[in-house]
């Protein structure tokens, strides 16, 4: 036994994560709608999404010891998810059910070319109160990694923040969706803070240059540590050690939904188990490429055998 799977069960849990649980409602188009048109597109998919619990599956499949704080309401749609986290290993005990709230949902509609767009309805995912998150406390300091985003009330993200700073709990932080600005406190406390290009753009105000220009203008603003996730060209990381550029892996992409969430999923197991952030990454763009290979967001998720070489 290593020295890094020592350290790993002096905790409850590798990852908890504390985020939102959306059904997500996917329909393929030919050609994505303009304002005022109607296009027909396929049958509709439901499948269990939301990034934070999309990031408890990806890293409970990969074999993280993973729990998930979230809230679902009493609908088929709750039931869907929570089905879906114990499938893959998810510990769920502190997902809130609220009877009288209905279930986050997404719409996706998935063009030709993989990509996608969303409109999101929060639902019960709008009630995860910093009340919940400090009922949590204990929870967050038994996690060697918390992580995440920003589909909960941004008061929430940074009570749980505060919380993981006080009881010593590395904190990932995928900012997503790009919001307008970020508290300091919050931003100090990512380590890393996980952006795709558009995230990378709009939170450092850099609007030219590239990966390498938006990660420092972030670590500027007061991020620990960065990583940019790039598509199928793959990752730049940027921390103490230095910077790295992480080479993509060819895949053929068929639905690029969910994949940024199966990246940071996998990338908080890694760093749980005392990973770099340089080699973490390596890990976690096979594990974003595997999942771009295959419809939804937690169906397309990977076991530790089904990823592609690196
Ligand atoms: P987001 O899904 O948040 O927009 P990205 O598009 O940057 O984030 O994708 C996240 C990760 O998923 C990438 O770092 C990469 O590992 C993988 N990925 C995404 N698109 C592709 C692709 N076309 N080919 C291979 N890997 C991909």
């Amino acid at each position: 036994m290593d020295t890094a799977d020592v350290d790993a069960n002096d905790y409850d849990y590798d990852v908890l994560v504390v985020g939102s649980a959306n059904a997500d409602l996917t329909v393929r188009v030919d050609r994505r709608p303009d304002a005022g048109e109607t296009v027909l597109g396929t049958d509709l998919v439901e499948s269990a999404g939301g990034k934070g619990a999309n990031q408890a599956a990806a890293a409970a499949r990969l074999g993280g010891r993973v729990a998930l704080l979230a809230r679902i309401g009493g609908d088929a749609y709750g039931e869907l998810l929570l089905n879906a986290q114990r499938a893959a290993g998810t510990d769920v005990r502190h997902v809130i059910a609220d009877p009288e709230a209905r279930t986050g949902t997404a719409m996706i509609i998935v063009g030709t070319d993989g990509d996608n767009s969303i409109v999101v309805s929060p639902g019960a995912n709008a009630a995860l109160t910093p009340k919940d998150v400090a009922a949590a406390r204990e929870v967050i300091a038994g996690a060697a990694v918390l992580s995440l985003q920003l589909e909960i009330p941004m008061e929430s993200v940074e009570a749980a923040a505060a919380a993981a700073r006080e009881a010593g709990t590395r904190v990932v932080l995928n900012p997503s969706p790009a919001p307008e600005g970020l508290a300091p406190e919050l931003l100090a406390a990512a380590d890393p803070l996980v952006v795709n290009e558009h995230e990378a753009r709009r939170i450092s105000g850099a609007a030219d240059g590239g990966p390498a220009e938006w990660a420092r203008a972030l670590r500027d603003l007061g991020a620990r540590s960065v990583v940019i996730t790039l598509g199928g060209d793959g990752a730049y990381v940027l921390d103490a050690d230095g910077d790295a550029a992480v080479p993509g892996v060819k895949v053929t992409a068929v639905d690029t939904t969910g994949a940024g969430d199966a990246f940071t999923g996998a990338l908080a197991t890694r760093l749980a188990r005392g990973e770099t952030l340089a080699t973490a990454a390596r890990y976690a763009v096979r594990v974003g490429a595997a999942a771009v290979t295959k419809p939804g967001a937690q169906p397309s998720y990977p076991t530790p055998d089904e990823l592609p070489a690196g």
